[in-house]
Order: C-alpha cells, then sequence, then structure tokens
C-alpha cells in the first residue's frame, strides 16, 4: 500500500514509532525518579548553603575535569553527571554566594527565589505574551509596577523585567533614541554626557543601537565622585549655542567604582531645560530607596525618563534580573511593539504583554523569581538587609581607618575605598590588596554578609597588614595614584 515518506509499509512505521516513543519518554522521568532527582538536589543545595560560612569568598583552579566530560548518545548516572557541578564546577572562581564577597559588587542567590525559578521553568507558561498567559504576565507587570512605585513614577509608567542590568540599560537607550527621533541622518550632531564612572555597559548600549557615532561628553565629577551638575549644564549650554542636538544624560545612581549617587535632581533641572532624555542607571544602588534615611539621597529620581534598577543585586535575587523603567511606558512600547501576523492574539488587552516592552519575545517567566520571595517573606527582611549593608559597610571603612588605612568619601550606599598611606606605598598596597583579593574596595551587598562576616573581613586586613608590615622596608618605592 502507498504511503508517505519512505516507511516500507504501515506496519513498519508503526514499529517505528514504538521504538522512537520509548526512547523520546526518556525526558519525563516517572514520579519516583523525579523524587530521588529532587531530593538529592535539594540535599546539595542544602548542604551547599551550611557550608558557605565555613567556605572562602575565591579558590584558584580551571575545572580542567569538565573538559574531559563529552556529550554521548547514551545516558549518564545522574550520580555521576551532578558530581561533576559538585567536584568540579562549583569548587572554583568566585563564590557569590559567600557572604564573605566584598571584593565585587555581590551576586545574592535567595533560596525561595530558586525555588520559584524551579516552578516558572517546570510549569513553562509563556510570560512573553498576555494571551498566552494573563496570569504569568499580571505576576510579570505587577513587578513592574511595584518597582514603579518605590522610585515615585506616576500613573501611566511602565517597563519590563530582563535578564540584568546590561539589557536594561540597552532597553532604555532605544526608546531614548526613538523618542528623540534619532536616525543616521542626526546621530552625529546628538550628544550623550555621563561622567568617566558611569557603566561600560552604557557603551555596548550605545553601540548595539546605533548611537556609538553620537558625540560623547565626560562630564566632570566633585570630590566624592559624583557628575557635577553645573558642569552638566555649561556642557548642554554650548551644545545647544553651537547647533549641536543634546539628547541623552545619564546619570548614575550607585556608581560601581565608587558607590556614589550623582545629584539626581539637580540633573533633572538641566535636562528639563535643554530637553535631553534623562536616563538614572541604578543597577547597584536603586533598591536602597528602600532605606529610608538613604532616601533622600535618590530626590529627582522620579523625574527621570527611564532609569534602571538590578533585582540580582539589590533585592538578592540570583542571577538574571534586571528591570527597565520608564515614567512615560508609552514611549517603551512605541519602540517595541511590532504586530506581526501570528502576533494578531496578543493585542488589544489591558495588560502590556513583555514581548511588547522590550527585544526579547520567549523568555523565562523571570517575574515569578521576585514575586515568590517578596510575597512569602514581606518587603521587611529586604529593607533590613540593604540597612543593614549599608551600617555594615560603614563599620567596615571606621574598622580599617582604625587600623591606620586611608579611606575614600564616607561610604553613600554599601561600597568602602581604602588603601594603605604609607609615603610610597604603591607595592606594599598592590601585595596588600594581592593577600586580600581585593582592589582597596569593599562592596557589601550580600544577604548572607552581617557583622560576623565583616568581622572576619577586618581581621583578614589586620593579619595582611602584619603579615606584610616587615617586609615593607625591601618593597621598591612607587607612588600610586589615589
Ligand atoms: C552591575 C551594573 C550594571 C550592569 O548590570 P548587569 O546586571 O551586570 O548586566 C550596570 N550599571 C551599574 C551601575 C551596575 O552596578
Amino acid at each position: 500500500m502507498a504511503n508517505s515518506r519512505g516507511a516500507a509499509s504501515d506496519e513498519e512505521r508503526l514499529k517505528r514509532l514504538n521504538a522512537l516513543e520509548l526512547t523520546a519518554r526518556r525526558l519525563e522521568p516517572l514520579p519516583a525518579e523525579r523524587q530521588r532527582i529532587a531530593s538529592e538536589t535539594l540535599s546539595y543545595v542544602d548542604a551547599f548553603i551550611e557550608s558557605l560560612p565555613g567556605e572562602k569568598a575565591y579558590a584558584g583552579g580551571t575545572c580542567q575535569g569538565l573538559r574531559n566530560v563529552k556529550v554521548t548518545e547514551s545516558a549518564k548516572p545522574f550520580g555521576e553527571v551532578f558530581s561533576y557541578l559538585r567536584d568540579e564546577m562549583n569548587r572554583v572562581g568566585i563564590n557569590s554566594s559567600s557572604g564573605s564577597c566584598f571584593g565585587y559588587i555581590p551576586g545574592g542567590g535567595i533560596w525561595t527565589s530558586a525555588i520559584a525559578d524551579f516552578v516558572a521553568a517546570a510549569t513553562n507558561r509563556y510570560a512573553g505574551v498576555y494571551f498566552s498567559s494573563p496570569g504569568a504576565v499580571m505576576i510579570e507587570n505587577q513587578m513592574v509596577r511595584w518597582l514603579c512605585s518605590l522610585v515615585g513614577y506616576p500613573d501611566g509608567a511602565h517597563g519590563n523585567l530582563t535578564s540584568g542590568g546590561s539589557i536594561a540599560n540597552l532597553t532604555a537607550t532605544q526608546a531614548a533614541r526613538d523618542a528623540a527621533g534619532i536616525d543616521s541622518t542626526n546621530v552625529r550632531k546628538s550628544v550623550v554626557y555621563a561622567t568617566a564612572h558611569v557603566h561600560h555597559c552604557i557603551d555596548k548600549a550605545l553601540h548595539t543601537t546605533g548611537l556609538g557615532e553620537a558625540v560623547r561628553r565626560v562630564v566632570p565629577m566633585d570630590s566624592r565622585y559624583r557628575m557635577d551638575p553645573a558642569a552638566l549644564g555649561k556642557l548642554l549650554a554650548g551644545d545647544r549655542d553651537s547647533g549641536l542636538k543634546p539628547f541623552l544624560v545619564i546619570a548614575t545612581a550607585g556608581t560601581t567604582d565608587t558607590g556614589a549617587v550623582d545629584p539626581l535632581d539637580a540633573v533633572a533641572d538641566h535636562c528639563e531645560a535643554h530637553r535631553a532624555w534623562f536616563h538614572v542607571d541604578a543597577a547597584y544602588g536603586g533598591f536602597f530607596l528602600l532605606v529610608d534615611e538613604l532616601r533622600g539621597l535618590f530626590k529627582g529620581i522620579e523625574r527621570s525618563d527611564s532609569l534602571v534598577m538590578d533585582p540580582h543585586k539589590g533585592m538578592f535575587l540570583p542571577f538574571g534580573s534586571g528591570a527597565v523603567l520608564l515614567r512615560e511606558g508609552g514611549k517603551l512600547t512605541a519602540s517595541y511593539v511590532h504586530d506581526a501576523p501570528y502576533m494578531q492574539d496578543a493585542l488589544g488587552f489591558d495588560e502590556i504583554s513583555p514581548a511588547d516592552a522590550g527585544p526579547e519575545l520567549s523568555r523565562h517567566f523571570r517575574g515569578l523569581r521576585m514575586w515568590l520571595p517578596l510575597h512569602i517573606h514581606g518587603v521587611a527582611p529586604f529593607r533590613a538587609n540593604l540597612e543593614e549593608k549599608m551600617l555594615l559597610c560603614r563599620h567596615f571603612v571606621d574598622g580599617v581607618r582604625a587600623l591606620g588605612f586611608e579611606t575614600g568619601p564616607d561610604p553613600e550606599l554599601s561600597i568602602g575605598l581604602f588603601r594603605y598611606p604609607h609615603a610610597a606605598a604603591g607595592a606594599f598596597n598592590r601585595k596588600l590588596l594581592e593577600a586580600l583579593q581585593d582592589d582597596g574596595r569593599c562592596a557589601v551587598l550580600n544577604f548572607r554578609s552581617h557583622l560576623a562576616e565583616i568581622g572576619l573581613a577586618l581581621d583578614v586586613v589586620r593579619k595582611g597588614l602584619e603579615h606584610l608590615a616587615d617586609t615593607r622596608h625591601r618593597e621598591p618605592d612607587t607612588p600610586r595614584k589615589p
């Protein structure tokens, strides 16, 4: 009998189908197997968390063993595969889960958020389009609205949850470009303003959005590494007078280098006067809005046209969580809505679909990793963590100062700077910092960092100082720039 596509007979096709089904079904482990894998995984994670207090924040190595793990047609036992993670991957590098991690802006990784990720992935609701999962999109948008209210944005503000601050900045940059009508005909007359401490992801964002040819102005900073608004005003006026178009001013609310918060209200005045788009990169600092004592530092943030916050920093979520917000949400969708024929079902609902407010279509249901922890813990422990980190940083800075270190400007948020002031301590400082695995900068933002961890860090500094002090006179004298 004739049949399509080469199978010799119906009978053979059915035989083949049965054989394929047997193998294909292995992707859905049976309940007992699922239980076993889940319980082994949870035990592993428990052991990992319990071991953290004794673990180093950094371990050298290259994971050579992982290189030999080849992808094979046949299955490997779960225990064997998992051992590569336990014994290789997780042993080496910066342990950003550790409460003793202060060198970089640390990641968090709260457990309840990881559980939410698992649920989001296992149920795999399609959170890109309202029509597809109204509930998932509602959860995403509720998180966006909560962030908008935290900032003090008015009704009509909107945004999107992204994979991180870099993509959030990229998303805002495109919206700013389109709102200002910048294209190949005028890009070389458009000017972008930021200080030297702006995050390098802004350069990537400008490049990606075709703004690499825009004019760049480096706005001077004051002695505390904050944007000098008067200098900004002069640059804006000068550019306008010479026929250029002041386009985009990027302020940072919590720089990665020093934690400085640019004077947002004064910057907003200048942006309004020159009709420039006012963007705030608050990827690191934004969640300090939750701390009453610090709210005043952010005055004017509600006047920004767009801003970025990183829940995987200030909310201690696992990596993979940024947020972009626009004061006028319509400017975001104006830049991103595309109605392809297959998207017809997606249009015309009350909730804006994430796919219409950013570059992604299919994406992880990432709102859940923020929604679940916020609801099952409440806001209070997040707020407490942030105030605690602010105070811990001050405690550390006072501690190293008492040990004889010079310290930078008083920390505004939770980053402190220090160096040893010996007249020609260049090489000495370098050795000391090598010993500390640090760059003379202490960034406190892990939810597992408490008084004990800061005490340990101060002990390490004290011991490093003692250990190196007797070799100091033998080092060549090389002055070190501040
Ligand atoms: C971390 C950070 C970024 C980059 O964010 P990612 O989430 O790492 O992509 C941008 N700006 C500032 C101020 C940051 O601290």
